[in-house]
């Protein structure tokens, strides 16, 4: 039964780990929260089990083999009706029943459901920063358009998020008496190895996220430190700051997840055990405070909170990134589709890690940038971007010691 209260959320990537960690929290709020739509790529089994915990009336497969298993794995009487590919997708975000959508679908893949979303005028709950990064001006221009209330995910930009001050009059977050936003980084695993070491990096080590435990995608953007220039990006689209105004500092123990620095020389942080569950909670309550399983901070037991400048020496993509930011348009784009590229190759390991900025710096350096002024024109800057990249693990970069295959 749906009571007045409860509010009908849709999770995109159910099965991976932001998708599970939502679950988690609506799971201890029944009263708040119902599910009405279930998306994944092809994990049958724990879309499954995810039906049968949440009952929810649509469960969205986008592979079609996929989808038949769950199909006739279901009980006919769970109530829950098998879709199937963009169209389910789109049913599960635009229904006029639902009011939230958690886009947590990892890649580019994610961005025209998270448009689709804000073009619907849905509670938005943007973990899926690829879109961001490909089609920001796209996914603010739709939010702007439709009144739909964007709220991110990320763990550093919802905790920007909640130190930002606020507009009294549209509640939004505003840069009134706003310096600059200090958007920390964990560092990564692999933080104090040399150039030469990182040479030699594994998938499990580049995966082995000292804080957080995250896809294995993001884990590898941790690693190289893209994910903190996709962040750096996310945040100039979500606060309307410029590039300048970001700046990216390591601490590595992950309790401060950002801060923002104000004119008068105060320093807004927020802080936590490094869990997903915080900003999803979040996300899910504002503008109140919902119970989200997270242990309480012990800051004693933390004892220390380190702050150091990222080496963009041994990470050049978060130069990278931050040349994308500034050369605009469809260079983001073109990044990060580059970027998706090399990560699959190194999680292949068709390449090492540390041709992971190379490829990029190629791909960006092939490519004209255009103005994103139609999904159209991203999407075909993501495409192309996709055929160089992979261009560049064919052929040029076999033959270079650095780069070359594992
Ligand atoms: P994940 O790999 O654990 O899960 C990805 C989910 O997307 C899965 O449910 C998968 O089935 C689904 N999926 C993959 N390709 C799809 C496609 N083409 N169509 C539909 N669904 C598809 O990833 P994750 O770690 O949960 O990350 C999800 C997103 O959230 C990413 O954009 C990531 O950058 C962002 N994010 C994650 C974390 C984290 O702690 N995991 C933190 C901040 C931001
Ligand atoms: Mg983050």
């Amino acid at each position: 039964m749906v009571s007045a209260r409860q509010r009908m959320v849709s999770v995109l990537g159910s099965t991976g780990s932001i998708g599970v960690n939502t679950l988690d929290v609506i799971a201890r709020h029944p009263d708040r929260f119902a599910v009405y739509g279930l998306a994944a790529h092809s994990s049958v089994a724990t879309l499954l089990a995810q039906c049968l915990a949440f009952s929810p009336r649509y469960a969205v497969m986008m592979d079609e083999a996929a989808a038949d298993a769950l199909r006739s794995q279901l009980p006919a009487d769970s109530g829950t009706e098998v879709l199937q590919g963009e169209s389910g997708l789109s049913r599960i975000v635009t229904a006029a029943e639902v009011d939230t959508v958690m886009a947590a679908i990892v890649g580019a893949a994610g961005l025209p459901s998270a448009l689709a979303a804000a073009r619907a005028g849905k509670t938005v709950l943007l973990a899926n920063k690829e879109s961001l990064v490909m089609g920001g001006h796209l996914l603010m221009q739709a939010v702007r358009t439709s009144g739909a209330r964007l709220l991110p995910i990320d763990s550093e930009h919802n905790a920007i998020f909640q130190c930002m001050p606020v507009n009294p009059t549209t509640a939004e977050p505003s840069l009134a008496g706003v310096g600059k936003v200090l958007l920390t980084a964990s560092g990564g695993p692999f933080r104090q190895w040399s150039l030469a070491r990182m040479e030699t990096a594994t998938p499990d080590q580049a995966c082995a996220h000292p804080n957080w435990s995250m896809g294995r995608k993001i884990s590898v953007d941790s690693a190289s430190l893209m994910n903190k220039g996709l962040e750096l990006i996310e945040a100039c689209w979500i606060f309307d700051l410029a590039p300048a105004q970001v700046e990216v500092v390591v601490h590595p123990q992950s309790i401060i997840h950002s801060m923002v620095q104000y004119l008068d020389g105060s320093v807004l942080a927020q802080m936590g055990n490094p869990d997903m569950r915080t900003p999803i909670a979040y996300g899910l309550g504002w503008p109140e405070r919902l119970e989200s399983g997270v242990a309480p901070l012990d800051l004693i037991a933390t004892a220390r909170l380190d702050f150091e400048p990222p080496d963009e020496g041994r990470f050049p993509c978060l130069r990278l990134a931050r040349e994308a930011v500034d050369a605009g348009g469809t260079a983001m784009a073109i990044c990060n589709a580059a970027n998706e590229v090399a990560v699959a190759a190194f999680l292949d390991e068709r390449i090492r890690f540390t041709a992971i900025p190379l490829i990029i710096e190629r791909t960006l350096e092939k490519m004209p940038i255009l103005e994103p002024t139609s999904l159209a024109i991203v999407e075909e800057a993501d495409t192309e971007a996709r055929r160089i990249a992979a261009e560049q693990l064919e052929s040029g970069l076999r033959g270079e010691r650095r780069i070359g295959k594992v």
